[in-house]
């Protein structure tokens, strides 16, 4: 396996211990695999990657109830997925964050969402399939048929939208149908419970309130065989709902408590919270008023004790992604750093090297440029008679001085002691020629007195051509030759190869 493959796969398996360990409740675990599945992604370089990463994390700050946070990373998310192009990855975002509204009751939201992907090209992403996962039009259908169904009931969509979401409903309600009666592979069989919930609330917009409820009554005996509490409490609360609709509410006060009993086994206390709720409102309608105000107010206390709680887990995490991103900045900056002069700035010698070989290879593509040393004349003479400090000094000015006089895409860098190779990309002889004299002139007619009354500084240079299929020691040899003859001519001037 290859670097950037090994990459990917780490960045999948921190995504998949995302999702196991949201799934084992261990959400410290899950943070900290979100955050390193999403460091990964970028260092990848994959926006495809990086996208699905900013999902995961996305869905551990759900898990927090850090409702803004994964608004934020879903962002992200389907913004790098569509600027990669990537269809599927568009998708698998929309997907999922309407998958999120729906939790939160932003039903408006995902019928909108949905819509809007099924009005782009990218909907070909949901017919993308990956062996043992069920192809993304199912959780598509799933959630659009429960979203936009309530959406409507409620009369919470907006106008323009209505007409589509009806005439797209009975469509996906058709898929949902056929996954529930059709040969069902196991992925899909899983997730027959929330199908037959989207279905509940499609008869209820329909009016077909006993069909309604026989799904439902189906959906709980599913989920009691199923031993999954969590799954019980839901399938129950469901059912408690369309006992509200059908004005039962013994049957809806029934269900809403045995409904908190599988939630509280489960510790689910925000769902036991709203199973609490709909429970209140159940024995309100049977004039019981005092029973249920005594199960808001109970509910009250708890909610703030869990407000608490998510709210440091919430805080936890934007920590940690804070320190995640700091890390990443910091990196960038030692990697910069490590190819600069730490005395006055400039790049240092590998920088100068790496450019050297850059140029060298564009030369064979016929795109000439040059390179010169450059060595400040009696520099030794400076540090004897000023000291050392001053000839610091003159290694920092000189930098500014000639860097001042050189285009942003060329380059100055400190080679040595007090030598300094110049690469003028693009440059032909004549023109090197001049930038060289110009640099020269420059350090000749420079101001130096600030630094030391007496102080003048010049350098001498030695100019070569980068020739096609020349090596970078033949470049350098040839620019010090030149330098020699610069130095033996009296110094202060321009030498060629
Ligand atoms: P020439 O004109 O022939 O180049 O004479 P020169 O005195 O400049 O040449 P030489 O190579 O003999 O001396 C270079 C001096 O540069 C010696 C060394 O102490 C000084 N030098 C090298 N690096 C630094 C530095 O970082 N700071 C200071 N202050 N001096 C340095
Ligand atoms: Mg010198
Ligand atoms: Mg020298």
């Amino acid at each position: 396996m290859d670097g950037v493959s090994d990459l990917r796969q780490l960045t999948l398996l921190r995504r998949d211990a995302t999702y196991l360990a949201l799934d084992l409740g261990d959400l410290q675990a899950a943070m900290t695999h979100a955050v390193a599945c999403l460091d990964l992604a970028r260092t990848s370089g994959d926006a495809g990657l990086t996208a699905r990463a900013h999902v995961a994390v996305a869905l551990v700050m759900l898990d927090v109830y850090d409702d803004l946070g994964a608004d934020g990373h879903f962002r992200e998310a389907d913004a790098l997925a569509r600027a990669a192009g990537e269809v599927r990855d568009v998708a698998l975002v929309a997907v999922n964050a309407s998958h999120y509204e729906l939790e939160r009751g932003r039903n408006a939201a995902v019928a909108a969402r949905l819509l809007e992907l099924l009005r782009s090209p990218f909907r070909a992403g949901l017919d993308s399939a990956e062996p043992g996962v069920p192809p993304l039009s199912t959780a598509f259908h799933i959630n659009f048929v429960r979203g936009a169904a309530l959406a409507l009931q409620a009369g919470e969509l907006p106008p323009e939208l209505v007409e589509e979401a009806r005439a797209q409903l009975p469509v996906s309600v058709r898929e949902l149908r056929a996954m529930q009666t059709g040969p069902q592979e196991v992925a899909v069989l899983r997730l027959q419970p929330e199908i037959l919930e989207s279905l509940v609330a499609w008869e209820l917009l329909s009016g077909r309130v006993p069909v309604a409820r026989a799904l439902a009554t189906e959906r709980v005996r599913l989920a009691r065989a199923s031993g999954s509490q969590q799954a019980l409490g839901r399938a129950l609360l469901d059912r408690a709902r369309v006992g509200a609709v059908d004005a039962r509410w013994a049957d809806m006060e029934r269900d809403a408590a045995a409904a908190v009993g599988a939630f509280q086994r489960a510790s689910l206390d925000l769902l036991a919270a709203q199973a609490r709720q709909v429970q209140a409102d159940a024995q309100a309608r049977q004039g019981r008023f005092e029973q249920a105000f005594e199960v808001q107010r109970d509910l009250t206390r708890r909610l703030e004790g869990l407000y608490r709680e998510y709210f440091q887990q919430g805080a936890l995490l934007r920590e940690i992604e804070r320190q995640a991103s700091e890390a990443e900045v910091r990196a960038e900056a030692f990697a910069e750093a490590a190819l600069r002069d730490p005395l006055t700035g400039a790049p240092n010698r590998a920088a100068a090297m790496t450019h050297l070989e850059t140029l060298l290879t564009r030369a064979a593509g016929g795109h000439p440029s040059a390179a010169a040393l450059l060595d400040l004349d009696h520099f030794k003479g400076v540090n004897d008679r000023y000291g050392h400090v001053v000839g610091d000094a003159v290694l920092v000015r000189a930098v500014q001085v000639l860097t001042r006089e050189i285009r942003d895409h060329d380059c100055l860098a400190r080679f040595g002691g007090e030598e300094f190779l110049l690469l003028l990309s693009g440059a032909s002889l004549p023109v090197a020629r001049r930038v060289c004299e110009r640099l020269r002139a420059a350090l000749d007619t420079h101001d130096w007195t600030d630094i030391h009354p007496e102080l003048h500084v010049t350098a001498s240079f030695g100019l070569t051509v980068l020739t096609a299929g020349d090596e970078p020691t033949q470049a350098l040899q040839a620019a010090d030759q030149a330098l020699y003859a610069a130095k033996a001519a009296g110094r202060n001037t321009v030498r060629e190869a």
